[in-house]
């Protein structure tokens, strides 16, 4: 319980420790009420599979972060980051034929030995958040385009340009962070020549189907923390001289790290997967209504198995939130059913208790008569659902509808 109010904002805690109040009593497992309120927001909808602070939408997955990198020493990646370069080999690395990489690796950074041609990942991957540190020559030599310049290409082939652009003019769309040949950096936030520079990619491929459109895919990228591209929508792989149109992306590629004749220097690289969007087949965003329909079933069928293995004759409550709660997602028959007659027999029971006994059930009943309240609020159930009248009936009853 206190898990669950500390994500919500103050204003919001009252209510949902009144509804959590209500339902650790009628609850189900220890682990499905730690994780967050049930019958509380909104419920799911035509786009959302997930009720709004839905305590069984899964919880995101855990990661240690790392550390930042100074002028000195690169930083730690996060726990789940896939490794490129840690400064020890090209081990992950190989040129375009395949071959072992020919840069140089000298006190933990890789140098590029120019003229040795470009170099690029083993691995293949498509989304990502991506890390790359560079170093442009401390002697400034040549101008422009000549100076100082790599290249990160991306699975697709659009590079992020790497260039000493420290007080030196080119082309906008040629400067360090630019969408190679499409769109500027916003800003040129470099440090001197020499120095280390701390690239920060977001990327996102097209998404296409049957020849239309979902996403145009994107790039966000920080050059020493400052935003430089910001969610740019994707028009192709761009590059020299030719203006490229937007298309599919290959679902994965390799990275490729640019031989421009300079020798730059490389290190701490890294990259973490992204989850799916909601177009490609995610279930978190706005989904269409198709997919929303098939998680919610899903979900729904999930809740059902559990409530099977929450069955007890002795104690029916937490089968029968369970299956109340499936019916949040998709109103089966059967599950509707069983927990309206679940819901009858139960009433009937506590009513048939003895007076102490009975009045022990104060709470449990109350929950229940909230969880009706949310149904019916949502039309999950009617508003003459025969048990909530009856629970209705039995706290007017027992007087426990008054304030002490
Ligand atoms: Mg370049």
């Amino acid at each position: 319980m206190r898990q669950a109010a500390a994500m919500l904002p103050p204003m919001k805690i009252l209510p949902a420790l009144l509804a959590l109040g209500s339902l650790v009593v009628v609850s189900a497992p220890a682990v499905a009420a730690s994780a967050g309120p049930r019958f509380y927001g909104d419920p799911p909808d035509d786009h959302h599979p997930w009720a709004v602070h839905d305590g069984n939408r899964p919880q995101p997955k855990t990661v240690v972060p790392g550390t930042f990198s100074t002028p000195d020493k690169p930083g730690k990646p996060p726990s789940d980051a896939i490794i490129l370069f840690d400064g020890t080999d090209l081990s992950k690395w190989q040129t375009s034929k395949g071959e072992p990489a020919k840069w140089r690796v000298v006190d933990g950074v890789m140098e590029v030995v120019p003229g040795s041609g470009e170099i690029q990942t083993k691995a293949q991957f498509g989304d990502c958040q991506l890390h790359v540190e560079w170093a442009a020559p401390k002697e400034v030599k040549g101008d422009s385009q000549g100076r100082g310049n790599s290249g990160i290409f991306l699975c697709g082939g659009l590079e992020i340009q790497v260039l000493d652009s420290y007080n030196n003019l080119t082309y906008a769309d040629g400067h360090a962070g630019a969408y190679y040949g499409i769109n500027p950096p916003m800003a040129l936030a470099l440090n001197p020549p020499g120095e280390f520079q701390v690239y920060d990619i977001v990327f996102r491929r097209p998404v296409y189907k049957n020849g239309q459109v979902l996403d145009p895919g994107y790039v966000t990228v920080f050059v020493n923390g400052v935003l430089v591209q910001d969610h740019t929508p994707l028009e192709g792989p761009g590059g020299h001289m030719g203006r490229t149109k937007p298309g599919p992306f290959p679902e994965k590629g390799p990275l490729r790290l640019q031989d421009h004749g300079n020798p730059m220097r490389f290190r701490n690289i890294w990259y973490r997967e992204l989850p799916r969007r909601a177009v490609e087949g995610g279930t978190d965003g706005y989904l269409t209504q198709e997919a929303t329909m098939a998680k919610r079933k899903e979900i729904a069928a999930s809740i059902r198995e559990d409530a099977a293995r929450l069955r007890n004759p002795a104690n029916p409550m937490p089968e029968m939130q369970r299956l109340l709660e499936s019916l949040v997602y998709e109103k089966d028959a059967t599950a509707y059913q069983k927990a309206e007659q679940m819901g009858n027999q139960y009433v009937a029971s506590v009513k048939a208790l003895p007076a102490d006994k009975l009045a022990a059930k104060r709470d449990e009943v109350k929950g229940l008569n909230d969880v009706y309240r949310y149904l019916a609020r949502w039309k999950i159930i009617p508003a003459d659902y025969a048990p909530k009248v009856a629970v209705e009936a039995l706290i007017k009853e027992q007087g426990w509808d008054k304030k002490k």
